[in-house]
């Protein structure tokens, strides 16, 4: 079975196609900039074809097919017809409350999504254009959509709720959604396998930490807690988002400078976190070169960053009541070493203990916690096109399991 993993971004498009049998990726590849008059196109296949050039693309649904031309393409293609993809797995943001797992897309669920657009203003128009595209291309292939905040729908009422008028949740759905679920998921559940214990009876605390970051506490399979909220804008510092603020700073700063609503959600979703802190860069790696050199806001953006996610981590130990497994992922979580060393500082009484030198790596699966460390830590790079994979097959079999059971009965 090929599925076709689509991710669309506001003007980017991530895709790959899998072999879900064997978990192949057989081709993959980005298209950035499509609101821009020229696009970059990257195309690569297995067996090392890279492709990488600039093209006008009008739009994502232009993207889709000039990507679908290149996997069908006799010169540079991986399959001969659009037959041979089986189904299209979408990344969606926003689910709301509707969709505690990943569903067939059908006109309701697409209504459903449209629904949900105040919530995820930023991010659910694009996934929707994605899914509209595609069953443009491809009519005949079924579509399903995979949600980021889906595995947090097992967090109980305590977790989800805010101390704010009730009337806000029940007719606004104002409460904590929590995002990046398919990475939280991914890197926990691989963390139970690597260890070879059961997920069911494991606390664990997943760090995503990239240009967005979030954390989430998984106790015995289910989500306890985590760090996003309502809105991808609450809890840890992020590239160009505060996270946690006291929530009376924004009237007061409204009137103090006379800023918009608009004006004031660009400060706090574009022009905060770390950029604003270091005011070199959202991006880690010019913000720990600048701190190397000596200066004095990027090392400040760095202890901030990581005093936060410390934070996050003793709250959540506390509200499981200890911690098994700790793991990084994304961007930073990966990569960064000197963040990662910094955050694991000082937790030894948290049975928490790092080994530097088993630290000192970059983007491959790692344990990096030292023999002593009661808490196993490590690093598992994220693979959000996997699981969305997975999920794709999983609905598929169970559709065609129900059809088979109607037939017969
Ligand atoms: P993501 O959102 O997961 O793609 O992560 C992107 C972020 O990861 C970038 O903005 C960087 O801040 C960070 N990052 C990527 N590579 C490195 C690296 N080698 N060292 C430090 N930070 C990195």
């Amino acid at each position: 079975m090929n599925i076709f993993v689509l991710n669309c971004g506001s003007s980017s498009l991530k895709y790959q196609l899998i072999n879900i049998e064997n978990e192949e990726v057989i081709a993959n590849g980005l298209v950035e900039k499509i609101t821009e008059s020229i696009s970059d196109f990257k195309y690569y296949r297995k067996n090392n074809l890279e492709l990488e050039f600039e093209l006008e693309i009008t739009d994502h649904k232009n993207a889709i097919q000039l990507v679908l031309e290149r996997l069908i393409s006799e010169e540079h293609g991986v399959i001969e017809n659009f037959s041979e993809i089986d189904v299209v797995g979408h990344r969606v943001v926003h689910a709301g409350e509707k969709f505690s797992g990943s569903v067939l897309i059908t006109k309701e669920v697409i209504a459903a999504l449209k629904e949900n657009i105040k919530l995820a203003p930023l991010h659910n128009p694009a996934n929707i254009v994605g899914i509209e595209a595609s069953k443009k291309l491809m009519p005949k292939t079924p579509d399903v959509g995979v949600f980021d905040t889906a595995f947090h729908q097992s967090m109980p009422e305590e977790a989800y709720l805010y101390a704010l008028p009730y009337d806000w949740y029940q007719e606004n759905g104002v409460r904590r959604y929590g995002f990046h679920g398919t990475s939280h998921k991914y890197v926990s559940e691989r963390g139970a396998e690597i260890l070879n214990k059961d997920y069911n009876k494991l606390k664990i605390i997943s760090c995503h930490l990239g240009n967005g970051s979030s954390i989430t506490a998984i106790k015995e399979g289910k989500v306890i807690d985590t760090s996003m909220g309502f809105t991808p804008l609450e809890g840890l510092v992020m590239g160009t988002r505060p996270g946690d603020i006291d929530p009376g700073i924004i009237p007061y700063i409204m009137q103090e400078r006379n800023l918009s609503i608009e004006e004031v959600d660009k400060k706090l979703n574009n022009q905060s976190g770390v950029l604003a802190l270091s005011s070199i860069s959202n991006d880690f790696r010019e913000i720990l070169e600048a701190a190397e050199k000596g200066n004095k806001r990027a090392k400040l953006a760095i202890d901030i960053f990581c005093r936060r996610v410390k934070k996050y981590i003793g709250s959540y130990a506390a509200l499981m009541g200890g911690l098994d497994l700790l793991v990084f992922t994304a961007g930073i979580g990966e990569n960064a070493v000197q963040i990662r060393s910094k955050i694991l500082s000082e937790l030894e009484y948290f049975g928490i203990l790092i080994d530097e030198e088993k630290n000192n790596i970059k983007a491959k699966e790692a344990k990096i916690s030292s023999k002593r460390s009661i808490v196993d830590v490590y690093v598992i790079p994220t693979n959000e096109e996997l699981v969305i994979a997975r999920e794709a097959k999983k609905v598929m079999e169970k559709y065609i399991e129900d059809i088979v059971k109607d037939l017969i009965k």
